[in-house]
């Protein structure tokens, strides 16, 4: 579809183009596998000489019309489905990391994503620096490595809901030769596109706004398809040097700047099949056909929220990056003026008994292990998502022990407020 469309109507209209006769709604391809005419021609597929599907864990008709989509919202070149947000993740930061590489993760991203980096991926020989992403230049310049090869942070953290100076890190990147990946989960395409600011890839957890419905997990990466990674062969030798698993394929000279999503497809997905259920890719084409009505609706209801709760005299602080006098507000209003998430953090003056006891009182919003719901959601981070962090690193990651996450669904905002009104006035 033609780039001249708003977001609104790629949302609605991207992706799937039926042709004469065929469905108007995206067909789910449920089908393992594709039948070919001749050996010789799923032979071409195979060598990656012709374009086409043969294998679903590789690619599927009905993924590639939902990753379409997502590309365009992000401005991509390129973008691929994952299972999961930590696939995503994953597979974004190991497609250009191997055993004796670094990375620099900013250490407000979200517990399981620093998990991975800081743990799991530890273990597979790739070493990472965590930094402050407040930090200035010159101190975060000071985490590259020789051996860096990229910078992982989040749009907005969730849930510390820092705001990320995505040109600061854009340029503390690229004067280091290395790419930035941006997670822009909570902001969606429809708030943010990191790629306008500098960023080069573009990772979400679609189990998020963009399916919007808890239905399924999912992720995603877009490529920019700005970075040259053949400026620095020595740099990124698995996409600039031959690939032997692949007949000798040195993907940036095949592919252009569809190297890097073709190397996570072909390599990657093959070898590591996290790839995103056809049935899970439908449902969350579904979700983005509403993505921009509901982002409207939830920072509408996030900042009323926000403001009742600051006013409030059992609240001791409110953490949303839409109230004027909070931290981030002019980094907001700079990436991310039409709005930013309906995420809020907030701290009751009991502290972290005050919030269990007053999360218990909920009867509206639910207390689940989710985020980025139509449904008003709330979790307690410091004993839910991140209790495997320590003391030190909950305040690295910006995760105060009293925290409540308070995720804002698309409910008439009076019933939002009435049900904390009540919780607050009965939990003692
Ligand atoms: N990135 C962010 C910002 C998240 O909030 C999450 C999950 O909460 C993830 C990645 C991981 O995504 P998933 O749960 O889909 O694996």
């Amino acid at each position: 579809m033609s780039k001249q469309y708003e977001k609104e109507t790629i949302c609605v209209q991207s992706g799937w183009q039926p042709k004469n006769g065929e469905p108007r709604v995206l067909p789910i391809y449920q089908s393992t596998t594709f039948k070919y005419e001749t050996s010789e021609q799923m032979g071409r597929l195979f060598d990656l000489e012709e374009a086409g599907y043969f294998y679903t864990r590789l690619q599927n008709p009905t993924n590639e019309y939902v990753a379409a989509k997502i590309c365009e919202l992000e401005g991509g070149v390129a973008a691929m489905l994952t299972s999961s947000g930590q696939a995503a993740n994953y597979y974004a930061v190991f497609n250009i990391c191997e055993a004796g590489d670094h990375v620099v993760l900013s250490s407000t991203v979200y517990g399981g994503t620093f998990n991975l980096i800081t743990c799991t991926m530890k273990k597979m020989g790739i070493e990472c620096t965590v930094v402050d992403p407040d930090d200035d230049e010159e101190t975060l310049g000071r985490a590259f490595r020789e051996n860096t090869k990229c910078v992982l942070a989040e749009t907005i953290a969730n849930p510390a809901l820092v705001v990320l100076d995505i040109e600061k890190f854009a340029r503390l990147a690229h004067s280091h030769q290395v790419p930035l990946i941006v997670d822009n989960t909570f902001a969606t395409p429809i708030n943010c596109n990191p790629f306008a600011w500098g960023a080069d890839i573009v990772t979400h957890s679609t189990t998020k706004y963009m399916d919007g419905h808890a239905m399924s997990v999912g992720g995603c990466i877009v490529d920019s398809g700005n970075f040259d990674w053949a400026a620095y062969p020595e740099k990124f030798p698995g996409l600039c040097t031959p690939d032997e698993s692949y007949h000798g394929i040195t993907y940036t000279e095949k592919f252009g700047r569809a190297a890097y999503i073709t190397k996570a497809t072909s390599q990657l997905m093959r070898d590591l099949g996290s790839i995103q259920a056809p049935q899970n890719a439908f449902l969350l084409n579904v979700g983005l056909e509403t993505l921009p009505l509901r982002m409207e609706r939830h920072c509408y209801n996030a900042q009323r929220t926000a403001e009742y709760l600051e006013a409030h005299e059992k609240v001791a602080w409110v953490n949303y990056p839409g109230l004027q006098n909070n931290k981030y507000h002019e980094l907001a209003q700079k990436y991310m003026p039409n709005g930013t998430c309906g995420v809020i953090a907030f701290g009751l003056k009991g502290g972290r008994e005050a919030a269990a006891r007053m999360m218990d009182k909920l009867k509206l919003a639910a207390i689940v292990t989710h985020v980025a719901d139509a449904r008003t959601c709330v979790l307690h981070p410091a004993s839910h998502t991140h209790r495997q962090m320590n003391d030190e690193q909950l305040v690295e990651a910006g995760v105060a022990p009293d925290m409540i996450r308070l995720s804002v669904g698309i409910e008439n905002v009076k019933d939002i407020i009435a049900d904390l009104e009540q919780a607050l006035e009965t939990a003692e």
